[in-house]
């Protein structure tokens, strides 16, 4: 916070209007005078609110890899020993989908091995550097219900590669969730089923208290790594028995508290 803040008055201190120019920062002077605005526009990604009319902006969606010991040992790691690791989706893989709904889910490209993986969402209104964990959850705006969608024979083959297995995990429609939950309405998830059912036939099922690091852990981990901002969602990692759907495959998923997930392949 402190570095933010002084590396700010050093740039207004040197000439450079950063904030009264914030579409061109980064050009050249001479292009910042010049510029009237961008060619066109990009989609701003929002996610629904339960009982409100506004909307969460989405900045960064952070996933947490292997947080539950008997998923962590499906994928090959030792749960004892590791520690946590993140990667990121890219923010427009978010599908929005209403509670009461079977959202229409595009099965994907180049994949022959396409994977559920269900997991509890936070949703971060406030920021920081180096967050201490019993701070972390001050951040939290609410939670929801997503699912971290992955190409597994893409991710696997890049990974056997010692490649980076981005492929498998960020594209298009890949972050299927729901509406955001305020904390304040239904405050913060340690505990509780967390379970995944396809076509009616339960396929994951565990509870939010294996998690190995929790939503606060991962937010303090995360927070060295990368200054949180407001907009930023965190995945908080999926328990085991991962598995493929096909086309036509009804997926439902559940953590108690929250409205039910639903969405069919297509
Ligand atoms: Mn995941």
């Amino acid at each position: 916070m402190a570095h933010t803040s002084t590396s700010r008055r050093a740039a207004l201190a040197s000439g450079i209007a950063l904030a009264a120019a914030p579409l061109t920062a980064g050009l050249p002077r001479e292009a910042q005078a010049a510029t009237s605005g961008p060619i066109f526009d990009v989609p701003r990604i929002s996610i629904p609110i339960v009982g409100s009319t506004q909307v969460f902006p989405v900045r960064r969606i952070y996933c947490i890899g292997r947080n539950y010991a008997a998923h962590a040992i499906e994928r090959g790691s030792d749960p004892t020993r590791e520690p946590p690791f993140f990667f990121q989706k890219p923010t427009d893989a978010v599908q929005n989908v209403a509670p009461g709904t079977t959202a229409d889910h595009p099965y994907p490209s180049l994949t022959k091995n396409y994977h559920h993986e269900i997991e509890l969402v936070a949703a971060l209104h406030k920021g920081g550097r180096n967050v201490p964990v019993e701070r972390a959850l001050d951040l939290v705006y609410g939670y929801t219900i997503g699912l971290d969608m992955t190409r597994r024979d893409l991710q696997n083959a890049m990974g056997d590669q010692h490649k980076p297995w981005e492929i498998g995990k960020s594209f298009d429609h890949a972050a299927p969730l729901g509406p955001i939950h305020p904390v304040a309405q239904i405050g913060h998830f340690t505990k509780g089923a967390i379970t995944l059912s396809v076509n009616g036939k339960l396929r994951q099922n565990s509870d939010l208290s294996k998690m190995i690091w929790s939503v606060a852990e991962q937010i303090a981990q995360l927070s060295t790594a990368f200054e949180l901002m407001p907009g930023d969602i965190i995945y908080s990692g999926t328990p085991e028995n991962v598995g493929p759907v096909v086309p036509g495959d009804v997926l439902v998923g559940h953590i108690d508290g929250l409205p039910e997930l639903m969405v069919r392949i297509v």
